[in-house]
């Protein structure tokens, strides 16, 4: 009798475990986006969304700042099962600036093909996320316990005629550990300057408190859209698409599908918006009043 109970309770804990295990889930079937537990179902602060450009506020938050982004790194890339993730060694990169409360270190990027955000509901063909972890905090995992937490940028590719080729050595390693299963390591052959993966002009960007994109959905990030995207040849993106997931089913596509805005806002950071809105007036004043000083002057000439 005994040992019956303890057997059913084992079950019972192993069905418990097997339903709310953080890697016990999946981009579709039974374990797909829509069946993800916890906050990934009830929460309302919930990421990717669909930026609607017409509804969004537009406002100066102020430039961001990358700190060593323009370094080159040794990296790792990583078949997790659920993405390709890429992890740099040596000095910390920071991000900081854009009204972000904090500093914040980078601690990874990965990504999704099938952008997870999508903008007047326009998808593309690949999103780069660079997850950064408040320096108050000693990790990633402490600081998803926390509200502004962490700080997320958001890099879109939209596809091209052309190879990208700041992705070739990303995509030569993904190629080894693309067949195999989850957690398989290589290293980057030439070293990685990060800065070389977004674009050159983030003066634009799309600004909304989220969540992480995968279980738990912790509700803990402030995401940075950039709005300037980069480009992605059709044959660059197969080769993320040949990715084999934990379960050795190809990952044809791991975007998470776009959650409900809610009463959130989201802002259009543009450099300088609020000074130049406010200058059109005088600068319009400044003319006419030039213009007519102008008149005068000849008036009074002989
Ligand atoms: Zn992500």
């Amino acid at each position: 009798m005994k040992f019956l109970i303890f057997a059913a309770v084992f079950l019972l804990d192993r069905d418990a475990f097997l339903a709310h295990g953080s890697d016990d889930w999946s981009y579709w079937g039974e374990n797909g986006p829509e069946h993800w537990p916890g906050i990934c179902n009830t929460g309302e602060n919930q990421s990717p969304i669909d930026i609607i450009t017409d509804d969004a506020v537009k406002t100066d938050l102020g430039s961001l700042k990358f700190t060593r982004y323009d370094f080159a790194f040794s990296a790792d890339v990583v078949n997790t099962g659920h993405s390709i993730q890429v992890g740099l060694t040596g000095v910390p990169i920071h991000l900081k600036g854009g009204s972000l409360p904090t500093t914040y270190v980078l601690d990874q990027m990965h990504f999704h093909w099938g952008s997870e955000h999508t903008i007047n509901g326009e998808q593309e063909a690949l999103e780069l996320h660079l997850v950064h972890y408040s320096k108050d905090y000693d990790n990633v995992t402490y600081a998803s316990e926390f509200e502004n937490g962490l700080a997320v940028v958001a890099v879109l590719f939209e596809v091209s005629n052309e190879d990208n080729l700041y992705l070739e050595q990303i995509l030569e390693a993904v190629k080894t550990v693309s067949s195999l299963n989850s957690t398989a390591t290589t290293k980057l052959q030439t070293k990685l300057i990060p800065s070389l993966l977004l674009p050159k002009d983030h003066s634009s960007y799309y600004r909304y408190y989220g969540s992480l994109t995968t279980p738990e959905c912790k509700e803990a990030a402030i995401w940075t859209v950039l709005d300037n995207k980069m480009p992605i040849s059709v044959s660059q993106i197969e080769i993320f698409r040949k990715v084999v997931n934990s379960n050795n089913e190809t990952l044809a596509y791991n975007n998470r599908p776009t959650q409900d805005l809610g009463s959130r806002t989201v802002y259009h950071h543009l450099e300088g918006y609020s000074s130049a809105h406010n200058l059109q007036i005088p600068k319009t004043l400044l003319v006419i009043v030039g213009f007519f000083s102008v008149l005068m002057q000849g008036a009074r000439s002989p």
